[in-house]
């Protein structure tokens, strides 16, 4: 037994995690590329569930952390940083909106929008004190927090986790009359995935989004969009809404603006939504900190040409058609947007596990998305070869 085996072998020995990792043990990483402890190289197609955009170590992330870390690392919130102000103007230009507050990962920035929500609803709307509501989607995956599973679908995500925070109605993903019927006078946002990417990348029917902004405005309800991992290029877009021309009051922001360097997060909105926090009622230890916002500010700077954007768009065709390839009858449906795609596995055949395990074994990491779907996110650094290479590992895996 080789040491990785072994590891996971205790991993499973404890009993303590329903999902187990890949029995492979990564040391390092360059572009696209990750290599194990043995020497062994794999095609990334899972880019740390799209943090890792820009592939591993892009050197211009690398540089920034590291003339940030000779400079300064960390100040006590009470100060501000030469970093902090420049980051949140950039990504607000980024954004086309006027504020920004910085966290550090996903799940505090969807907890930070819940917050600026509900005061938003008591101090601006006039809800009723305690009595605001926020809709959300089944299916949805916004973080692993009690107050986020709390609303999940997912019985993995949310059993033995109660009692939950109240406040929250889900409706169908995609059902703009369920939307309608949910909005009550104590709405004070709703907040949506414009691609569902933990359920399998999945993306409502064409028009929904707009239908979505259309109902917010009537009814005066803030749209929230988790653009956590969407946003920074995977699909093609700054913005995954921007391609229904959607532009919602929050943007929320992770994974890739830490460049898969550092942790960074942000919720991003007009001063008129974010204002209800007043300075000092809400923040985190390490949010916007100097390392944080220095590489921030270069992943914003590498996004603000549209390249990589363009290059997913075209990586993406070229991914699409390389997929239409795949066995029917061995696949039932395959959701492209732009270089970020779920495959649906027919019953009877292997498993999204099983199909993930062989392609590691052909060298190619990716991940199933509930059980029968096989979830493809390469960075944006990949090239077409290398999207043709994956794409007939996948192939092999399932079985031709
Ligand atoms: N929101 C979405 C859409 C996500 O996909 C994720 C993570 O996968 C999160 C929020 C939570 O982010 P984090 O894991 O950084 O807390």
């Amino acid at each position: 037994m080789n040491r990785s085996t072994d590891l996971i072998a205790l991993e499973e020995d404890r009993g303590a995690h329903n999902y187990h990792p890949l029995p492979i043990v990564l040391a390092e990483g360059e572009g696209a590329w990750v290599t194990d402890t043995d020497g062994n190289r794999y095609l990334d197609w899972l880019s740390a569930y799209s943090a890792v955009n820009f592939g591993h170590r892009h050197p211009r992330l690398v540089a920034a952390a590291k003339a940030q870390l000779d400079r300064l690392t960390l100040v006590s919130r009470a100060f501000h940083t030469d970093q902090l102000g420049p980051f949140s103007a950039e990504l607000a230009d980024l954004c086309g909106m006027d504020a920004v507050l910085p966290m550090n990962t996903g799940a505090e920035a969807v907890e930070t929008a819940i917050k600026a929500a509900r005061k938003w609803g008591y101090r601006r709307k006039g809800i009723p004190a305690d009595q605001a509501r926020i809709v959300v989607f089944d299916g949805n995956f916004h973080g692993r927090t009690t107050t986020i599973v709390g609303f999940s679908s997912d019985a993995d995500a949310r059993d033995d986790y109660g009692p939950f925070t109240p406040g929250f109605d889900s409706v169908p993903y995609g059902d703009i009359a369920a939307l309608a019927a949910a909005i009550g006078p104590d709405t004070a946002a709703v907040l949506v995935e414009p691609v569902q990417g933990e359920a399998g990348v999945i993306s409502p029917p064409s028009g929904w989004l707009k239908a979505v902004r259309e109902l917010c405005d009537a009814h005066n309800v803030l749209m929230i969009a988790d653009e956590i991992q969407s946003g920074l290029g995977r699909t093609g877009y700054t913005f995954a809404c921007e391609a229904d021309q959607v532009r919602p009051d929050m943007y929320l922001l992770g994974k890739a603006l830490g460049g898969g360097i550092v942790p960074v997060s942000a919720v991003v909105a007009d001063r008129e939504v974010m204002d209800v926090f007043l300075p000092g009622t809400h923040g985190s230890t390490f949010g916007g900190n100097p390392v944080a916002a220095a590489v921030g500010r270069e992943v914003i700077a590498m996004l603000a040409t549209g390249e990589w954007q363009r290059r997913a768009q075209e990586l993406g065709k070229h991914l699409e058609s390389a997929l239409a390839g795949l066995p029917r009858g061995k696949v039932t449906a395959v959701r492209v947007r732009g270089l970020w795609a779920g495959v649906d596995l027919a019953e009877g055949g292997p498993t999204g596990r099983e199909v993930c395990e062989r392609m590691s074994r052909l060298g190619v990491l990716c991940k199933e998305a509930h059980g029968s779907t096989v979830r493809l996110s390469p960075p944006l650094v990949i090239e077409p070869d290398e999207i043709d290479r994956g794409v007939a590992a996948l192939k092999q895996a399932i079985g031709d």
